[in-house]
């Protein structure tokens, strides 16, 4: 379908796919077999633009709209959804500082970001703090001009690769989610080290670790915005970032549906009615996500003001499409959909971690009902007050 991109859109895509197709194919393999991160490719991909397009113009990036990121991460997740999910959680970590940063934090790390010379991270997630935000029990005491921070986060995308860590803390336990604050971590400060570096199903060259914080003085300096405010922070943080995990997903799910149609073509198999059936309705979902995606991302890009629960729709149905894509594709390869040298098994694999980071599918269908319950209360209150 056309989607009526712009001519900066298109170009942007046609880099992103030649990146894929060029940089990342070669090597997807041995990355996701030795759980290796992508250093060199994001490198590259930062010496050609690609980690600016999420920095807004006046910090040295290109803009930061929500589309850009989408164009860019479907396509790089058509070829590897772990390059992809490496490549968006810097601007998952980056997010905060943009939208929330002192103009201090801003000028200090932005342009280096823009540049790939710093990465990024969000660490949020703890044993027992995820889903439930509001339960963190990492600490972080003020003493003069330092916080404080004790405590540890697990499942840390780019843990132990990233430079800057953006990290949720309660400053003050009594106030439940609106004691949470947010910090920025930088990479050697004393206190600060990593534990246990995840062995995952998919998403493998994607670095997952815990972040571990003893007696670790992070200046105040590194306060984000306001103390107590960290929870907002990291919601309206989740609004802008989802539609890039729905464009992962969506980059995974065409990966998959284009193997397979390949498969399927070549081996004459398009002749059966069932077959033709399977692609029809692949097609027909990985459009249906692209569209809500892309009109998603625009939504946001206009200047809208809530878009929670229509962040939570490209997010949920293009990672649930993508487990049908994926499962659909190896059961119409057969035994061949199961082999590494066909893809559709690691595709499979990857497009599973999409339906559960950045918060799980459950919990993306409960935003969503307790947006539309929101909605319901305001309306029933203009009906009353007419
Ligand atoms: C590969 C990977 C990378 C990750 N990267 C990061 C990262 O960079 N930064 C970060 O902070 N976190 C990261 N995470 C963590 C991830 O976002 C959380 O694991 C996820 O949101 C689930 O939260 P949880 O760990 O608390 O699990 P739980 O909430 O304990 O989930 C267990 C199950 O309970 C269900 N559940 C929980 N609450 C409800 C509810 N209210 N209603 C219905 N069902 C519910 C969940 O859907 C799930 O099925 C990553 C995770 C993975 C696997």
């Amino acid at each position: 379908m056309d989607y009526f991109l712009t001519d900066e859109e298109k170009a942007l895509q046609e880099k992103a796919r030649t990146i894929a197709e060029t940089l990342i194919l070669p090597v997807r393999d041995e990355l996701d077999e030795k759980a290796e991160f992508p250093r060199e490719i994001i490198k590259e991909m930062g010496k050609q633009g690609m980690l600016s397009i999420f920095i807004p113009k006046e910090f040295g990036g290109t803009g930061g709209k929500i589309m850009d990121m989408c164009i860019a991460c479907e396509e790089v997740a058509r070829v590897c959804g772990g390059v992809a999910t490496a490549y968006a959680v810097s601007a998952l970590g980056a997010g905060p500082i943009i939208f929330f940063g002192t103009e201090e934090q801003k000028k200090k790390y932005l342009p280096k970001i823009a540049t790939g010379e710093l990465l990024c991270a969000f660490g949020l997630t703890e044993a027992q703090a995820g889903s439930d935000v509001a339960n963190i029990q990492t600490t972080a005491q003020r003493d003069g001009d330092f916080y404080i921070l004790n405590g540890v986060k697990q499942f840390i995308s780019n843990g132990s690769i990233a430079e800057i860590y953006v990290v949720l803390a309660s400053s003050d336990k009594s106030k439940g989610a609106r004691g949470i604050s947010a910090f920025i971590v930088e990479k050697g400060t004393p206190g600060f080290s990593f534990g246990k570096e995840e062995n995952k199903l998919g998403i493998r060259t994607s670095t997952t670790t815990e972040l571990v914080f003893e007696d670790c003085r992070v200046p105040k300096e590194n306060l984000m915005g306001k103390e107590g405010f960290g929870f907002i922070y990291t919601m309206r943080n989740f609004d802008r970032a989802r539609p890039g995990v729905g464009a992962i997903a969506l980059g995974i799910a065409q990966g998959a549906y284009e193997e397979v149609l390949d498969f399927t073509y070549r081996r004459n198999l398009l002749n059966s009615q069932y077959v033709q059936r399977k692609v029809a309705d692949m097609a027909t979902e990985i459009e249906a996500a692209r569209a809500l995606l892309y009109a998603t991302a625009r939504m946001i890009d206009s200047g809208a003001k809530n878009f929670t629960k229509e962040a939570s729709f490209a997010k949920l149905y293009p990672s649930d499409v993508a487990m049908i894509i994926t499962t659909a594709a190896i059961e119409l390869m057969g035994p061949y959909g199961v082999l590494k040298d066909y893809h559709v098994e690691k595709m499979l694999r990857d497009a599973k971690i999409s339906q559960i980071y950045e918060g799980t599918n459950e919990i993306q269908r409960a935003v969503i009902a307790l947006e539309l319950t929101r909605e319901m209360g305001k309306r029933e209150r203009q009906r009353r007050e007419r």
